[in-house]
């Protein structure tokens, strides 16, 4: 239990009044990777949001815990504080917001006493930078104004770095990246991930064989039909998803 991050049980969410989670329940320790596979509007994307905590989405019944509080006791930036984080699938553009300055009111407001020194901070955005292959002209640019996917799946995984957190939710950051895009932004989850629980939102096999999950879980129609090993992805990529709709 003592390095248990995340417990969903019996979970239904709303969204504009339509039930799109009916019934998942699911858990997450420190130093497990959990992939979610599932087409398009199964609503893999509502239960990232819900968990973190976005207001278009109501639970409805069941309970999620966060490191053993139940989420409806912890204000969003409560739970950015207590180490969740969330990569958007569709990072928003901020136009007038600099990536440095944004970077590091982030980092202060949710490391709060413990975040770094301006020097300290410098010299960590530097080196991440350095691994995730981004050149500093970032820093004065507008937060994804003008972004190539690539560009915004890679500002995601710096936030991560940064923020270093225990609940990575990472929805669909592995779309739209080449080859090598894949690779650092495989290498920042892989970083993170022994210190955190990790959930990764793919439609596509070629993530997970840069992350290996400990667990794939397909989704369909708001519910979890099938849990099994690593293995599992690579059998949707061959079989699809209609041999479990039944
Ligand atoms: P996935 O990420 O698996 O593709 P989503 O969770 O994005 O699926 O969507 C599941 C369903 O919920 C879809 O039918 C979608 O249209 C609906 N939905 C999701 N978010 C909203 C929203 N903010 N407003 C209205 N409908 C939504
Ligand atoms: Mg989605």
């Amino acid at each position: 239990m003592g390095d248990e991050v995340l417990s969903i049980d019996d979970l239904y969410v709303s969204v504009e009044g339509t039930e799109i989670i009916k019934g998942l329940s699911l858990t997450i320790n420190i130093g497990e990777i959990h992939a979610i596979m599932g087409r398009n509007g199964a609503g893999k994307s509502t239960l990232a949001n819900v968990i973190m905590g976005h207001p278009a989405y109501e639970i409805t019944s069941g309970s999620v815990k966060f490191k053993g509080t139940p989420l409806e006791e912890m204000e969003v930036f409560e739970r950015a504080r207590a180490g969740m984080f969330l990569s958007f699938q569709y990072p928003s553009s901020i136009p007038g917001v600099q990536v440095g300055t944004f970077l590091r009111k982030s980092v202060s407001a949710v490391r709060g006493d413990t975040a770094p020194s301006a020097r300290d901070f410098r010299k960590e955005l530097k080196s991440h930078m350095e691994a995730l292959n981004m050149d500093r002209s970032f820093l004065s640019r507008y937060v994804n104004d003008g972004f190539s996917g690539g560009e915004k799946k890679r500002l995601e995984i710096l936030q991560m770095l940064l923020l270093n957190p225990t609940l990575a939710l990472l929805d669909e950051t592995d779309s739209g990246l080449d080859i090598d895009a894949l690779r650092v932004v495989s290498d920042g989850i892989n970083s993170v991930a022994p210190n955190a629980g990790c959930l990764l939102i793919t439609h596509y096999q070629r993530l997970l064989e840069h992350v290996k999950p400990d667990f794939v879980h397909v989704m369909i129609d708001g519910r979890i039909v099938k849990t099994g090993d690593a293995t599992l992805a690579g059998k949707l990529e061959a079989k699809g998803y209609d041999w479990l709709e039944a």
